[in-house]
This record gives structure tokens, C-alpha cells and sequence, in this order.
């Protein structure tokens, strides 16, 4: 492997309240031939206001997209096998919602170019063709989806992103007023995806001033939004900044102990992404020890209950499952705790800790 990485990037980006309403032209020399444009809209928007503002041109069509469970490859390879069936081809794939949609989106654009199963593309580098067109539009800030070279996908037998150059988005807009009905435990978090992204990052053995830089600020931006009580238009301006740069940083060093833990629990009991990363962050002292109490800060400011207590009653053999999945994520243990790692995080101390979740 090279030893730098040379990273693909989002091509273009618009940002700002209101440029939502620039979508159509935007699209507009992205369309080949009368394929239409597909807008993934999330579900929670079915029949809402943005709804109605997606600027259809002749055979577009929205699917509202099901991110009840986190996105699946067969759902995926579905999405994919319909738009082909239907439309043989289509000028693009437009993800509008939080980081399930966004995957969505960057999945099915990957699968319209790409044969077989999107399973067969978990992991790192393996998909072979561009994708389609692909924008993505958050409604939701923090988990840096709009940015990342990858898709997080639960496949059969294993939950791994397709990580590749063809990955990332070749559009996104950033508009902070699709972010302004989210309910206020979901926005919490998804910005503390966002949060502990700039943490597991600054505190990781990866870290370099590339990271560092965007790092830093996604930190000061998040502290801002959520070291006080209420919630206005600058908040989420600034939150939907904090997620583009702590997925920059993310980009260029690694996250750590608490995405590697809640991978576990999402793999094994579901636990979402945003409150699986809060509810292991929580017990992390001896591994973040400032970061943890600011966090704590954080959730009692906005008054936000944090599950406990979500690993009790589980079997040895369901303790092992997790401890596999979370041991496998090497790069992750390897930023958190250097080189090192396998001596300082055995299985026994791993138990312990989902123990107390
Ligand atoms: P989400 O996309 O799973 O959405 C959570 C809930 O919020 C859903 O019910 C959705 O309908 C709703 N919602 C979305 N926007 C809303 C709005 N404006 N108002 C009200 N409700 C709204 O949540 P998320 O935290 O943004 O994303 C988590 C997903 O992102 C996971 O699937 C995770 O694996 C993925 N992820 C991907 C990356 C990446 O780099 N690709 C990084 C981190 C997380
Ligand atoms: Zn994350």
C-alpha cells in the first residue's frame, strides 16, 4: 500500500440556507438522453413540504426510501435490480436525508454499473465500475456521510461499507434549513456522531495536520451548538459545517474506541450508529478522559436520556459476537491505542466493557 493516502473527493459542493433551490439547475447537464433522475428520499419526508420541492423533469420518479433499520445490502441490490428493470439506465441518483439515505444513494449509484451484489463490494477497494451520477443532500448533520469514501451496508455476513474511490458523492448540498424539524434526540445523536468523530480522531495515534485542522474546528463547532441550551438557524448552520469537516478529518486519520465498540452492538442487537456511538462513549473515561466529560455535559445541557444497560442478560455466546465484530475493526484499535493495541485491549477487558453498556 502507498504510504499516503491520495483521497478521491466530493466533486462539487453548494452550501448555504436555501440552495435546496438550486438543485435544478444543477441537475439540469447531468441528465443524458431523457434517463431520469432518481430521487432516495427519506421516509420521514413522505408527503412533507421538501417533498414537493424536488424539481422533477420529465421521467424522474422519488422512491421514499425505508431507513427504519439501517441500510441493507439487499435493499440496496433491490433498489438497483427495480431501476433497471424499469428504466434500464438513469442519469443519476439523488440521496435526500440523514446518513441512511446518503448511503443509500451512493450504494444504488455504485450497483446500477456494477454486476452482482452489493455484498460482494463490502470492504475495501473492491468495486470495479463509476457508479452513476450521484448527489447527496443531508437533512440530518454529523455523521460526515456526505463526504466519506464509503457506504455502510448490513450484508449477510457482515456489516462493512463498499469503501472506494467511486464512492464519494459527485455533488452534495449542504442547505442547514432541511435540517430544522429534526427531533431533538435524533439531531443530538447524529451531531454527536459528528462529535466523537473530531475526538477518536484528535485523541488517535493517526492523527496529522491534515486531520488535525478539520478536526479542530468540527470540535469548535460542535462544542458551540451543544455547550448551550437552545437551538436556533446558526446552530444548524454550523452543525452541517462541523459534519463536512469531521468527516474530512476522519478522511485523512481514523476514528477510535467508540466506533469500534458500537459496531458491535449494531452488528448484534441493531443499536443505530448516532446513539450506539453515545451509549459507548458514555463509559469511555479511561480512554477519553476530557473528551467523555464534555461529552457528559453535553447530554445533560440538552437533556438527553442515554440508554443503559442495553448488553445485560446476554449470553457468552452473543458477548463473543460483539467482542469479533469490534476486534476485527484493526484500524480503529490501531489509531486508539497505537501499535500496541492487541496487548492492551484483550477479549477479557473488551468484555468488561460491553458489560457495562
Ligand atoms: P438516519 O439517516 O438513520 O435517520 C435517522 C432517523 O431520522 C430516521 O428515522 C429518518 O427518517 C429521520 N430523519 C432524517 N432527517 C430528518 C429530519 N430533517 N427531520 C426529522 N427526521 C429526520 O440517521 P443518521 O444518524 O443521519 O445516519 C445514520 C446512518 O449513517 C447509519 O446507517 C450509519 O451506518 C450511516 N453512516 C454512514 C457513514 C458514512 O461515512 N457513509 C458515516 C457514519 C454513519
Ligand atoms: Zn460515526
Amino acid at each position: 500500500m502507498a504510504q499516503f493516502r491520495n483521497f478521491k473527493m466530493v466533486s462539487y459542493v453548494v452550501y448555504g440556507r436555501g440552495s435546496f433551490n438550486q438543485l435544478d439547475e444543477i441537475l439540469a447537464p447531468q441528465r443524458k438522453n431523457g434517463a431520469p433522475m432518481i430521487f432516495l428520499l427519506d421516509h420521514f419526508f413522505d408527503g412533507k413540504s421538501l417533498m414537493g420541492r424536488i424539481p422533477l423533469r420529465g421521467n424522474d420518479k422519488i422512491i421514499t426510501v425505508d431507513v427504519t433499520h439501517e441500510p441493507k445490502t439487499s435493499y440496496v441490490d433491490k433498489l438497483a435490480s427495480d431501476l433497471k428493470e424499469e428504466f434500464g439506465t438513469v442519469s443519476g441518483i439523488i440521496g435526500i436525508g440523514g446518513g441512511s439515505a446518503m448511503d443509500l444513494a451512493k450504494a444504488v449509484s455504485l450497483m446500477m454499473n456494477n454486476p452482482g451484489s452489493s455484498a460482494d463490494y463490502q470492504g475495501w477497494d473492491l468495486v470495479k465500475n463509476p457508479g452513476v451520477y450521484k448527489a447527496g443532500i443531508p437533512t440530518l448533520s454529523g455523521t460526515g456521510a456526505e463526504v466519506s469514501r464509503t457506504t455502510v451496508l448490513t450484508g449477510p455476513t457482515k456489516k462493512l461499507g463498499m469503501n472506494s474511490d467511486f464512492t464519494p458523492f459527485d455533488q452534495i448540498v449542504l442547505d442547514p434549513e432541511l435540517t430544522a424539524n429534526a427531533p431533538v434526540n435524533q439531531r443530538f445523536y447524529t451531531g454527536m456522531d459528528c462529535y466523537i468523530h473530531c475526538i477518536e480522531s484528535l485523541q488517535g495515534t493517526y492523527l496529522n495536520e491534515f486531520s488535525k485542522s478539520y478536526g479542530e474546528k468540527a470540535l469548535q463547532l460542535c462544542q458551540d451548538v451543544f455547550l448551550k441550551t437552545g437551538w436556533d438557524d446558526a446552530s444548524d448552520d454550523k452543525l452541517m459545517m462541523a459534519s463536512y469537516a469531521g468527516g474530512m478529518s476522519i478522511a485523512y486519520s481514523q476514528v477510535g474506541v467508540a466506533h469500534a465498540v458500537s459496531y458491535g452492538l449494531s452488528y448484534l442487537l441493531g443499536t443505530k450508529h448516532g446513539i450506539g456511538n453515545c451509549i459507548v462513549m458514555n463509559q469511555l473515561e479511561e480512554y477519553y478522559p476530557e473528551g467523555v466529560a464534555e461529552f457528559k455535559r453535553m447530554v445533560e445541557l440538552n437533556n438527553i436520556e442515554i440508554p443503559q444497560g442495553i448488553c445485560k442478560g446476554l449470553s457468552d455466546d452473543q458477548f463473543d459476537a460483539m467482542i469479533n465484530v469490534s476486534l476485527g475493526m484493526k484500524p480503529l484499535w490501531e489509531n486508539a491505542l497505537g501499535k500496541n493495541w492487541e496487548s492492551i485491549m484483550t477479549r477479557e477487558k473488551l468484555k468488561a466493557l460491553y458489560q457495562k453498556l
